[in-house]
């Protein structure tokens, strides 16, 4: 056997020990008893070891060395990349500091948990401190040249920088904040027809439907429930949605629309690359950019409801007296307010850059860990014009910190500012994208993006990959003037 041989062997190996972990994962998230979670963490934590050792142990590396010499095809050639990258990662970081890193989550998730519920951050602050600690070492074994956020963005979005970063939101904030603030003194939109006691199954058929038609392959996956929507999977015949019912109908009904975004894409990936590393997305912005054009550009625009809102009202009866109009406005209601991950679409970016300037300042030490509260009360008053009465709701509000995971916030942005430099290469190609939503069309618009950006997994970089689909570097112009138009439009600014 070759030596590109046995290297394609172990990274089955690995393949499958993490299959069998996401099985795990997803089936936590959806069906276990509450009685099974020892036994699963044990098993999760043993199945995590085996996979690390297998793919960390000194063959791989010996195995890649030599198969370097072996890659005839591009395929190859990629694939050795993607490898080399993996193992990089994988291997600069000490077991012993990932072990505290471990260790310290199941602390600091307590901590938090029993933080949040009192609204006691100097309670949380400690392990907090210590984790922000971890991250700065994690960063030094990492390496960067320029700013210690480099190493920690580059684990998520490869090559993206710090200054990319910075640059991103610069451009968002200059524009974003004002909109925002016009918008605020607006009427209020009426979205409360919205909410109510939906039948589950009815939801469920309907956000089944709804993602069928715009292209997600039911013979290659399927929809459940979770109490935080994720979409995850173990091939590219076999990959899982979840979505959650909750009194606003429009939970549903995006949560599916996103969650099917990320699953077309890995459904898209080529099925000759299946339980290798180039299998699915290049990238977490890259990802996220998908599910947020299925969800937002299609899923919230007046076309695709002018087809799918009679549906709607067949479904749920309590919704037939509003027309199209009243719909969509309601379905675009811009409200600034505290959580990230209850944000409309116009508001979204203005939370993920708190957080991308308050991690850069605490892990630089211009920030104290102490001080966090009033720095996050402060920028939320100064982006979005609202102060959260409580830290529960505000710096303590979600898991993400306490589980040390710092860096990756501003991929959510780039997804945003990426999904609408995507459409508009695409809506070059096709110009009659709305006709085509109305008439309930998809598979010109997915075939597209099949073609562009499913079909390469992770066969170029995040950066090739961008600037190969749309002629440009990530560039937050198109984005800009797509939410200007079209929240100009529904608020008559
Ligand atoms: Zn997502």
């Amino acid at each position: 056997m070759s030596s590109l041989e046995q290297l394609r062997s172990r990274l089955a190996d690995v393949n499958a020990l993490n299959a069998a972990r996401a099985i795990m994962d997803w089936d936590q998230q959806t069906y276990m008893p509450k009685g099974g979670a020892d036994a699963r963490a044990e098993h999760q934590g043993i199945l995590s070891r085996m996979s690390h050792e297998t793919f960390t142990d000194s063959t791989t590396g010996a195995l890649l060395e030599k198969a370097v010499g072996e890659a005839e095809s591009d395929d190859d050639k990629a694939l050795l990349r993607v490898v080399r990258r993996d193992l990089d990662l994988a291997t600069k970081l000490p077991t012993a500091l990932v072990e505290e890193k471990s260790k310290l989550s199941a602390v600091a998730h307590e901590k938090w948990v029993e933080a949040r519920a009192t609204n006691d951050f100097p309670e949380f602050a400690p392990v907090l401190e210590r984790m922000f600690e971890i991250a700065r070492q994690e960063a030094e074994c990492l390496g960067y040249t320029e700013h210690i956020y480099d190493a920690l963005l580059d684990q998520y979005e490869e090559g993206a920088t710090a200054a990319d970063a910075r640059a991103m939101f610069d451009a968002l904030k200059g524009s974003q904040v004002p909109l925002v603030k016009a918008i605020s003194e607006k009427p209020e939109t009426d979205d409360g027809f919205l909410y109510g006691e939906w039948d589950v199954v009815a939801q469920s058929k309907f956000t089944e439907g709804l993602v069928r038609s715009i292209g997600f392959d039911f013979n290659r996956g399927r929809q459940d429930t979770a109490p935080h929507p994720f979409c995850t999977g173990w091939s590219v015949g076999d990959i899982r949605l979840t979505t959650r019912y909750k009194p606003y109908i429009g939970s549903a009904i995006f949560g599916s629309m996103h969650e099917a975004g990320h699953g077309m894409y890995e459904q898209g990936s080529p099925a000759k690359w299946d339980r290798t590393p180039l299998v699915g997305g290049v990238s977490l912005g890259v990802h996220e950019s998908q599910s947020r054009l299925w969800e937002n550009i299609v899923g919230r625009s007046r076309p695709f409801w002018s087809a799918n809102l009679p549906k709607l009202q067949a479904a749920f009866p309590a919704l037939a007296g509003y027309d199209l109009d009243t719909f969509y406005r309601a379905i675009n209601k811009v409200e600034p307010s505290l959580i990230r991950v209850e944000a409309d679409e116009l508001t979204y970016n203005l939370h993920v850059l708190v957080r991308f300037e308050l991690e850069c300042d605490i892990l630089t030490g211009k920030l104290a860990v102490r001080d966090l509260p009033d720095a996050w009360n402060a920028k939320y008053a100064e982006y979005l014009g609202i102060t959260p009465e409580t830290d529960s709701v505000g710096c303590l509000q979600d898991v993400h910190w306490s589980m040390g995971s710092i860096g990756y916030f501003p991929t959510y942005s780039m997804g945003n500012v990426l999904s609408y430099q995507i459409w508009n290469s695409l809506q070059k190609d096709i110009p009659n994208t709305a006709d085509l939503m109305a008439q309930g069309e998809f598979e010109p618009i997915l075939g597209w993006l099949q073609a562009k950006v499913y079909s390469k997994g992770r066969y170029l970089t995040p950066k090739e990959l961008v600037k190969q689909v749309t002629g440009k570097p990530m560039d937050p112009a198109d984005y800009l003037a797509g939410l200007t138009a079209k929240y100009s439009a529904i608020y008559d600014l």
